[in-house]
């Protein structure tokens, strides 16, 4: 299928931008062109920013309780679209379409946890001294960015809109280049549900709209969702411009493997963890560390990995390049003394032979050295080290730079708390291969995986969409007033 020309939301219409630069948007199911993207200028941002800023003042002004009312029509509008944006994420992805169903499902839930933010965001109230209060509200920012990366075309940009919005903000977002439609049907959306004109706006485009963003003196806030190469240039540069930032960057996560824990069981989670959405999640398993004899556990890894087939069960990864380079770290890994146990090099899918597959992969003795071993891979592709200790696992973990997600799997409970209490990651899983706290929690890594204070999602999300205002009346009358008198 072929979409019209991408055009920015601006002010609560598409807008055409008059850009001499394009980037098309290719399909990594089948080659396809889906569209054209074509970039906006700085220019073209200041005019989303003058639109939110003009919508700012009722918006903000307008009671959380009638906020939320767009948000429940919105959630009902999503489940009501859910095949028509499940399908504009597969095809704009490469993700499975069962897979994207579970994606919108996800933006469902977080609208869910946006609807009841009017309950979480009570202030506080205190007498402090005889007449004298003290009372705290969570105030809106202003206008704000949100930058998203290709992997999730409509969760991530979820992760945001929701509460931003309902907490009183102005957004603008700027999507992945590579997946721009979805963020353009949930627009459609959220002004079918009632969203004042400005109050979301989308600017499309590549790193020059990032670094316009971060340098916007009306822009309050930038959260991003991406690379930690990229985190770190966009969390310098806005917090430079003495912006609120909170920058979410790439993974690599371990899953510590006990020789107690059960074959069915871990091998069925570490296939799904490491192959589901192509194994481009920021919570995929990537590295398994061994920890004594789990060679019974690794043949049962194997046969789930042979269950999982491109073009079936397994999406495709989202461009030539990516194939590319995912292919090219698991020849290098060969090279280097690696065992590949499942080899997912050279897959192709009948009749989509310009679609962009890999196999599941599946890479034995690993050493720590490896590039498999410390670099995010970003794709269906597992690295297996193997240490005597839980403690040399742990030295493992705990060595790589990132720290989103760390998994145990045991039937020990002491062992398990023993790795959940030293493992450096902001997410913790005990027998799960995909440890994503569910709403209300709240979801973001530690060390590389973010830059920043608090979390993105959850509860955490109303300290970075809000600034609190903290108010002291006095009202100490000597005596009762006769108004008759
Ligand atoms: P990316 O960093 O390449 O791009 C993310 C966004 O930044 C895009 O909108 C892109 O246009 C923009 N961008 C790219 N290069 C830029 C530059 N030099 N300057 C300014 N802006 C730039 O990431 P991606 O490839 O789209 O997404 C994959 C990455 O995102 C992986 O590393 C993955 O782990 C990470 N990710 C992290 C989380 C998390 O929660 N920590 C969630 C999803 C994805």
């Amino acid at each position: 299928m072929k979409y019209d020309q991408l055009q920015n939301f601006v002010g609560g219409s598409f807008t055409k931008i008059a850009s001499d630069r394009t980037i098309p948007v290719i399909s990594p199911v089948d080659g396809t062109l889906l569209t054209e993207m074509p970039c906006s200028t700085a220019a073209d941002l200041d005019l989303a920013v003058q639109a939110a800023k003009k919508a700012f003042p009722a918006w903000s002004r307008t009671p959380v309780k009638e906020r939320v009312q767009v948000f429940f029509r919105y959630k009902f509008l999503l489940e009501q679209n859910l095949e028509t944006l499940a399908g504009m994420i597969s095809a704009e992805n490469g993700k499975t379409y069962a897979e994207a169903v579970q994606e919108v499902e996800k933006c469902i839930e977080l609208t869910e946890f946006a609807t009841s933010l009017p309950q979480l965001i009570t202030g506080e109230v205190l007498e402090v001294s005889s007449g004298v209060e003290c009372r705290t509200a969570h105030v809106p920012i202003g206008v704000v960015a949100s930058v998203v990366p290709f992997n999730f075309p409509a969760m991530v940009p979820n992760w945001t809109i929701p509460n931003a919005l309902t907490l009183g903000n102005c957004m603008i977002m700027k999507p992945s280049e590579k997946v721009p439609l979805s963020v353009g049907l949930l627009a459609t959306l959220l002004k079918e549900a009632g969203l004042p004109d400005g109050v979301f706006n989308i600017v499309n485009g590549d790193s020059e709209i990032v670094n316009a963003i971060c340098d916007h003196p009306d822009i309050e806030a930038v959260s991003f969702v991406g690379s930690t190469k990229v985190a770190k240039v966009v969390y310098r540069r806005a917090t430079q411009n003495l912006k609120r930032c909170l920058a979410l960057g790439g993974a690599k996560n371990h899953l510590l493997v006990l020789p107690d824990a059960k074959p069915d069981m871990t091998a069925q989670n570490i296939a799904a963890s490491m192959s589901g959405c192509a194994g481009q999640r920021c919570m995929a398993a990537s590295a398994m560390v061994g920890v004594g004899d789990v060679d019974h556990i690794v043949a049962r890894l194997c046969e789930e990995a042979k269950k999982i087939v491109p073009g079936k069960n397994l999406g495709a990864v989202i461009n030539k390049d990516a194939k590319i380079r995912i292919e090219q770290y698991i020849t290098e890994a060969e090279k280097n003394g690696a065992r590949i146990l499942v080899d997912g090099r050279g897959a192709a899918v009948p009749g989509k032979e310009n679609g962009t597959y890999v196999g599941p992969t599946i890479i034995d003795y690993v050493t720590p050295d490896m590039s498999v071993a410390k670099e995010e891979i970003f794709g269906p592709v597992i690295s297996i080290l193997r240490t005597s200790t839980v403690d040399e696992a742990l030295d493992i973990e705990n060595a790589s730079p990132y720290g989103n997600a760390a998994s145990v799997f045991t039937q020990n409970g002491s062992m398990a708390r023993y790795v959940a209490e030293r493992a450096s990651a902001g997410m913790i899983g005990v027998n799960v291969g995909v440890p994503v706290p569910r709403e209300p929690f709240s979801f973001g890594g530690w060390n590389e995986s973010k830059f920043g204070v608090g979390d993105i999602t959850g509860k955490s999300a109303i300290e970075f969409w809000t600034k609190l205002k903290k108010s002291t009346t006095k009202w100490n009358p000597e005596e009762g007033v006769n108004w008759m008198s």
